[in-house]
């Protein structure tokens, strides 16, 4: 079979190193060695999340994650704010509304951040909000947003700030104490290059100190249990040994590249994925862009015949638009484990799929900027 690749904000490629950590025999998790490795998978998790705070790792989705975070600081019926600017961000919306939140919003065009100046107008028509739940990169549209001067705002408001960083941690400057973010969340699937099914967490002294007070009943997803047991190197329950040695590989691999390389890397091969959209003629779709994809503006509803062709003919897989942007854009991912060579590969598998669907008269442009990109041509 011809070898295919995602390029998808999630799942993303798992390199061969994590592969083959996970393809080992299983070990049991109530031994010294489980728990040294998880210890080093937390520690290391801490640093790519720039904290000193503990991290919790939970065996679900980023949703998962995003839903214990939710239950554990809030009460039923209290008020919060949320961004709403993307699919992703929404779900902080549903989840809240789930439990029976008292939920105001703040809203952005899709393709556009909300900005810190409209979070500081919410907040002050929305006196009494003790939490706001915000993402820092929405995926569906590829908008990065400014986070941490929200937390600013949140703070200055009496407010603690509850961050969606599942596709920024690892692809965004990303400052967890510096910004005084008080909980992130992130998920094994994106950047940190590991298969789905493990999501992580930190928690601020405000957090922690909040969820003493407020909280909804939980059992599985009570992060007070999950810290205690952390703090001795335990789980409450059995974790995901497989892909907690997964991301331990992977954060190990991360470590040897260099943080700030890795955030770079991203940052350059986002910048070059951009560079060659424009360069044919098409439309990059947010208006400020974030690391983990690059959302695609496709006139005449050519998308999934895009997505499509470029599957069945290249084996490259992207991602479409969702909900309101179905067949209106398409994605290409390039969070996680993606090199120079891979943005070659999929710019030039698009550009392919364009002359051979009739949309371009020739190809080469969008190769051509990548050459300018990556060599400064
Ligand atoms: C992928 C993603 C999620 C989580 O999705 P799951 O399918 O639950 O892992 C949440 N937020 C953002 C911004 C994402 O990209």
């Amino acid at each position: 079979m011809r070898s295919r690749q995602l390029f998808t904000p999630g799942p993303t490629e798992v390199p061969w190193r994590v592969r083959e950590k996970m393809a080992g025999p299983m070990i049991h998790h109530r031994t010294e060695e489980f728990r040294a490795i998880q210890r080093e998978t937390i520690d290391d998790l801490r640093e790519v999340m720039r904290t000193r705070n503990p991290v919790m790792l939970l065996a679900c989705s980023g949703t998962g994650a995003m839903e214990a975070a939710l239950v554990n600081l809030t009460k039923p019926g209290e008020k919060v704010l949320v961004t709403v600017l993307g699919k992703f961000s929404h779900r902080w919306k549903e989840i809240a509304e789930a439990y029976g939140l008292d939920v105001a919003t703040v809203d952005a065009r899709w393709g556009d951040p909300v900005r810190p100046e409209d979070l500081e107008r919410a907040l002050g028509a929305h006196p009494g909000v003790g939490v706001v739940f915000t993402t820092h990169a929405e995926t569906s549209t590829g908008v990065l947003q400014d986070v941490e001067s929200m937390a600013r705002i949140a703070h200055a408001k009496g407010a603690l700030i509850v961050v969606d960083g599942i596709t920024s941690v690892c692809a965004e400057k990303l400052e967890t104490d510096a910004w005084g973010l008080d909980v992130v969340v992130g998920s094994s699937q994106k950047g940190v290059m590991t298969p789905p099914g493990l999501a992580f967490l930190s928690l601020s002294d405000a957090a922690r100190a909040r969820m003493e007070g407020a909280g909804q009943p939980a059992y599985y997803f009570d992060l007070k249990r999950a810290l205690a047991s952390h703090e001795k190197g335990d789980s409450p329950w059995t974790p995901p040994i497989g892909l907690v040695m997964g991301l331990h590989e992977a954060l190990k691999m991360i470590k040897e590249e260099g943080l700030e390389s890795v955030i770079e890397r991203h940052a350059r091969n986002a910048r070059a994925v951009r560079a060659a959209v424009r360069a044919l003629d098409l439309e990059v779709f947010p208006s400020v862009p974030a690391n983990c994809t690059t959302a695609i503006v496709i006139p005449d509803g050519h998308a999934e015949q895009i997505r499509k062709h470029l599957y069945d003919v290249y084996g490259i897989r992207i991602a479409g638009g969702q909900e309101r942007l179905k067949g209106k854009i398409v994605r290409i991912g390039h969070l996680g484990h993606y090199f120079e060579s891979d943005i070659f590969t999929v710019v030039s598998s698009f550009e392919s799929t364009l002359l051979d669907m009739g949309l371009v008269a020739a190809g080469g442009r969008g190769v051509e900027a990548l050459f300018r990109e990556f060599h400064e041509m």
